[in-house]
């Protein structure tokens, strides 16, 4: 008998290493040659083009529609010459996807020839026809169209002889159809507030860079085996499949030699990241068994999200040349580690200067607290809202297992730094009488906090770095740019408010010194409850969270609800970001997608159960019941009874999955129907959420037991220990 799972296995096993051409050259020799950065600008652009160019990046001014028919020209001229025939604006919908349309270079001209065009307006603007894209009723009253814009800030890249241009998203009454728009929005926010209260420490600041550093976790899986499951293919998870005996229990993978396929995809896949202008810097295997991470060298915020969708696209592209599957969903497999995206997050002035690296002088160090200050206060105001911005379905069997940070927000800060906090709430030593004292001990302590320094705490979803604050709750799947931009923007804020404060003492006559260091116990204080420096997995914690008032996901839809909040309306409409309807239809979106993809789900297991999984029970009960038969033909009646015994046990069991498996597929369907049936996506989201998904775990439970009990040679679908070991 052979099953699909057995073609699989013996194309798996028969899979010869190629070898691929490796670029021998040093990385610095091909880095970048993909993209059309500042440096081949200079050479394609006339000098005017060129530095409007370079002003609209710095100084984020726009571009005239003359001088954008220049850049046009020679970014076609320099794509050209790098094999493009087409160009295509490149966008990042709500679907947390990325999006493409490409135009040929090529026009009709006289006689039957043709020759390659690139105009400045389509550079600068084009209307895709992206009506289909979730738009949460953005677009389906009057006016159906999207229009995608130039965005210069992110340099245009060559893939697969396409030029492709970074653009935003939006509607044509000018809403955000996009994650960059908004998250655009929240770094010009955030640079403005905190140049304000950085001009407190040098006055000649002009700007505030955010930056990230990502990392992506990923998992890879040999593709046949991958095609032989139809929930990966499907769903990018697995809806069934029984652990293996041996996993991840020996921590063997981790930081373990990488398996010689991957090492191979993982050349590939930087080497053309590298000519696309992104410097990876790390990489190794994961907890879990074919797990791995990789992570580029921080840079800009919106250059840092463009580049990992592009790795991500990359990744998904070259993996197939490799026989493998690269897979970014945040749990593929149950009871074994899932993938995140952690993103690390520092603020750095125009000068240079990281805002959260502690300093050298008292000036330095009091620019540090003042940064502490305003972050713990904005992710105490909006912890709700920042961790529901990680919230989707597919996180959701991520978070709050003991292997991913915990559903409710805290921050941790290291005993060095969390005791200097203490110090401040309390007003500073109190052996020392004299204020301008106990400020400088404050001040002069601050340099302990060194990056060795701060111990690390893996269980914390926010956590104090030495130098810049990691944030580990965010999906693998995900853009990071749609939770970020929240972080950005409540930082924001409170950057805002800590001026306005610190000018009133100033206004009433304090020194600088001293608004400053009461401002900052203000916030501090304000803020103690989203510190925790213990255990993030622990039960304790849980008690301790709701006791400090501190709201976590519980319910993956009633989270998106944050989004509609006052208090979220207030601070996004008052810095510019966001505004009450494009909450309003990313609520709906995201309430959307997490109903089509459970439903997804659903249908997917509810036909492995009845097409997989029931016919290979019957099989296996068929000849158990022969075997139950022969035995009764040849053993008299007490042997037989006996020796049939455990048979027959076997016999009922199969056929009691068999019986549950066709009931809950069942009732499934139903509970389905029934929530397809409600108007509102809200409810349709919670009716999902409390009646379809516990059934799948039911149907998954019984389809689990009975791959540990039927025939091996029957099983349809690779097991665990066939995909999570690569050689
Ligand atoms: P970890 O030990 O947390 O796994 P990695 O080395 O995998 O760390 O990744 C750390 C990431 O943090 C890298 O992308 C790195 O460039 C980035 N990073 C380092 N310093 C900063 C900073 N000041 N701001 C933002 N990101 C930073
Ligand atoms: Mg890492």
């Amino acid at each position: 008998m052979s099953t699909f799972r057995h073609k699989a296995l013996s194309e798996f096993s028969s899979h010869k290493m190629e070898r691929f051409s490796v670029e021998t050259k040093p990385i610095s020799a091909f880095f970048g040659q993909n993209v059309f950065d500042l440096k081949k600008m200079r050479n394609y652009l006339p000098e005017t083009a060129y530095d409007a160019v370079v002003q609209a990046i710095e100084k984020k001014t726009r571009i005239d529609r003359s001088v954008a028919a220049f850049v046009a020209e020679g970014m076609r001229t320099w794509a050209m010459e790098r094999g493009a025939t087409h160009y295509t604006h490149w966008f990042h919908p709500l679907s947390e996807t990325t999006a493409e349309k490409h135009e040929a270079f090529i026009k009709p001209y006289s006689n039957g020839c043709a020759i390659e065009q690139f105009m400045g307006d389509s550079l600068i603007q084009q209307e895709p026809d992206a009506s289909s894209f979730p738009s949460g009723g953005l677009r389906n009253t009057f006016e159906a169209r999207g229009y995608t814009a130039w965005d210069p800030s992110s340099p245009a890249f060559v893939m697969d002889q396409t030029l492709c241009i970074p653009t935003i998203f939006v509607s044509y009454t000018g809403d955000a159809l996009d994650i960059k728009t908004p998250h655009l929005k929240s770094l010009r926010a955030l640079n403005s507030a905190a140049t304000d209260v950085a001009r407190y420490f040098d006055p000649d600041t002009e700007s505030v860079n955010v930056i990230y550093g990502i990392e992506q976790e990923y998992f890879v899986v040999d593709l046949s085996l991958y095609r032989a499951r139809p929930d990966l293919m499907l769903c990018d998870r697995t809806l069934q499949g029984h652990t293996a005996a041996k996993d991840q229990q020996l921590e063997d993978h981790y930081f373990g030699n990488i398996p010689s396929r991957v090492m191979a995809f993982m050349k590939d896949f930087e080497t053309e990241a590298y000519k696309l202008g992104v410097y990876i810097k790390t990489r190794h295997n994961e907890v879990a068994p074919n797990q791995f991470e990789f992570a580029p060298y921080h840079e800009e915020a919106n250059l840092a999200i463009d580049h990992n969708q592009m790795i991500m696209m990359v990744m998904r592209k070259l993996a197939k040349k490799h026989n493998l599957k690269v897979i970014f969903h945040e749990k593929p497999y149950e009871g074994i580690n899932g993938s995140g995206k952690h993103c690390n997050w520092s603020l750095c002035t125009n000068k240079g200067i990281n805002v959260f690296s502690p300093g050298k002088t008292p000036q330095d160090n009091l620019q540090f607290l003042s940064f502490i200050a305003c972050t713990l206060k904005a992710v105490y105001e909006h912890h709700f809202l920042i961790m529901s911005t990680v919230a989707s379905l597919s996180n959701s069997y991520r978070l709050g297992g003991s292997e991913a940070p915990p559903a409710v927000l805290s921050m941790f800060m290291g005993s060095t730094l969390a005791e200097l906090l203490d110090l401040i709430e309390k007003g500073g030593p109190k052996s020392k009488k004299d204020v301008e004292q106990a400020r400088m001990e404050i001040v002069g302590m601050v340099p302990e906090i060194f990056p060795d320094n701060t111990d690390r705490n893996r269980t914390s979803p926010f956590a104090f770095t030495g130098n810049r604050f990691e944030f580990r709750a965010i999906g693998s799947s995900a853009n990071c740019a749609s939770s970020m931009l929240f972080l950005n923007t409540a930082v924001a804020q409170q950057l805002k408010n800590f001026k306005t404060q610190v000018d009133n003492e100033l206004n009433s006559g304090l020194k600088q010194e001293d608004a400053l260091i009461k401002v900052i116990r203000k916030f501090v204080k304000e803020s103690r409850d989203i510190r925790f420096e213990g255990n993030g997995y622990g039960a304790q914690w849980q008690a301790e969270a709701a006791r400090r008032g501190l709201r976590g996901i519980k319910d993956v839809p009633a989270s998106y609800k944050s989004l509609l909040e006052s208090k979220t309306v207030k601070l996004m409409e008052e810095t510019e970001v966001m505004s009450r309807r494009e909450l309003e239809a990313r609520f709906e979106v995201k309430n959307e997608m997490f109903v089509k993809k459970l439903q997804i789900e659903a249908r997917v297991l509810g036909d492995l159960a009845i097409n997989h999984f029931v016919p290979t029970a019957i099989r296996h009960e068929n000849l158990l019941l022969n075997n139950v038969r022969g035995m009764k033909e040849v053993f008299p009646a007490d042997e037989y009874e006996e020796l049939a015994s455990t048979q027959l046990k076997a016999i009922r069991k199969t056929a009691g999955y068999v019986n549950d498996l066709r009931n809950l597929v069942h009732v499934l369907i139903e509970a389905r129907k029934k929530a397809n049936k409600l108007e509102s996506l809200q409810k349709k989201a919670a009716a999902y959420a409390k009646d379809v998904l516990p059934l799948m775990d039911q149907i998954r439970h019984c389809a689990d037991h009975l791959e540990m009990i039927v025939d091996d040679e029957l099983w349809p679908l690779p097991k665990y220990r066939e995909l999570l070991f690569l050689r």
